[in-house]
């Protein structure tokens, strides 16, 4: 939100997405177990946080490009990169594009970090897949709570809007060697493995599910480090560079914070190299921070073990009143535009 403010978007963004009231921690019979009041954020980090669906999100953006007469040149698939003194990048489809310099802001699997960097680390695979989906009208859950809600099976976020309709996300447990079988489960089995996880719980987020459509079966990866993050002419941002889960939920804004960094880096230096450099050494250290503080948060919020979760139930309340700070290095953070 507040790279979006030096961008003078903030305003018209707001009209997108949705305010959150406090972000609540609830037990597998929807008690309250620890709580974060989020509306104080506007004063103490300068913008309020807002929930906002990915898709209208990308709306957004891509019409903002276009009204500022940025061209964007749709299906073209990077398959190469040629690097003289101007790097040139082919595409699928036989054409190429020719450059000063490129960004390869191609995500998780990024094929700009492949052909740059063939050795580096591989994403890794969590152990969770993300059973996620939209419910329409929820008429039994609060509003405008962004939930966590430690199930005796399973880990579920939701929050549901003022207009009722409940986007919500299980973190389904799933072996590595059974993620190929994944892609062949039809879509009533998934549901009903996802069901199946809330048995036990007397509660009405089963209607979620039972309502949703589309469900998606999104397995969650991150890098932890990357040795670095260009190579001559080249540079990655983003999840290409610094891809985490979605535990803390900072991903897109890491990847917004990156992009305006990487933006300042490129005007203010002449040498596309030394703006590189300077690029990845004020971002590296925040961004490998939220990555490591982002899979922390996912072992525990995703726990099994019984002793773990009741540790977790237990002391959750006290332990995010202590860590006042870690939200501050979370949302008060500002790149200078
Ligand atoms: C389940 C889930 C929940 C999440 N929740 C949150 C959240 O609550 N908050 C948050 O901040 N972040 C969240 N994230 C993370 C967030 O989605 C990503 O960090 C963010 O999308 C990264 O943006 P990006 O532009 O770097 O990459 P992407 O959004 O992945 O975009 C990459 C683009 O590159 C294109 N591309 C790929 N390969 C090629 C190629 N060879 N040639 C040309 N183009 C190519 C793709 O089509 C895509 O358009 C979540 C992620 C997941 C998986």
């Amino acid at each position: 939100m507040n790279v979006l403010k030096s961008l003078d978007l903030q305003n018209e963004i707001q009209d997108v997405g949705f305010f959150c009231d406090n972000m609540v921690f609830r037990n597998n019979k929807e008690k309250i177990i620890a709580e974060v009041n989020t509306n104080q954020d506007k004063s103490h980090y300068g913008s309020d946080g807002l929930i906002i669906k990915r898709g209208l999100f990308q709306k957004f953006l891509r019409e903002k490009v276009i009204s500022n007469n940025i061209q964007i040149e749709w299906n073209k698939k990077l398959e190469s990169i040629k690097t003289d003194n101007d790097v040139v990048a082919k595409f699928k489809d036989n054409s190429d594009a020719k450059g000063d310099l490129l960004i390869g802001c191609d995500g998780l699997h990024s094929k700009t970090r492949q052909i740059i960097f063939p050795d580096a680390p591989l994403p890794k695979y969590t152990g969770v897949v993300l059973a996620g989906g939209i419910s329409k009208n929820q008429s039994k859950t609060p509003t405008n709570q962004l939930t966590f809600r430690f199930g005796s099976k399973v880990y579920l976020n939701y929050f549901v809007t003022s207009d009722r309709e409940a986007m919500w996300g299980a973190h389904m447990k799933i072996k590595q060697d059974l993620l190929s079988d994944l892609t062949s489960v039809s879509s009533e089995t998934w549901k009903q493995k996802i069901l199946d996880k809330f048995s036990d719980d007397s509660s009405y987020v089963s209607e979620f599910i039972e309502n949703a459509s589309n469900l998606t079966k999104l397995p969650l990866y991150d890098i932890e480090s990357l040795p670095s993050w260009y190579k001559g002419s080249v540079c990655l941002v983003g999840d290409s560079a610094h891809t985490t889960t979605p535990h803390a939920g900072q991903g897109a804004s890491l990847a917004l914070e990156s992009a305006l960094t990487l933006a300042r880096c490129l005007r203010d230096t002449s040498d596309t190299e030394d703006a590189f450099s300077k690029y990845q050494s004020q971002r590296k250290p925040r961004v490998e921070k939220m990555i490591a503080l982002a899979r922390r948060q996912g072992e525990m919020f995703t726990a099994t073990n019984p002793i773990k979760k009741w540790f977790r139930n237990s002391v959750l309340s006290m332990m995010i009143k202590k860590n006042s700070q870690m939200f501050d290095e979370i949302y008060d953070y500002k790149v200078d535009w």
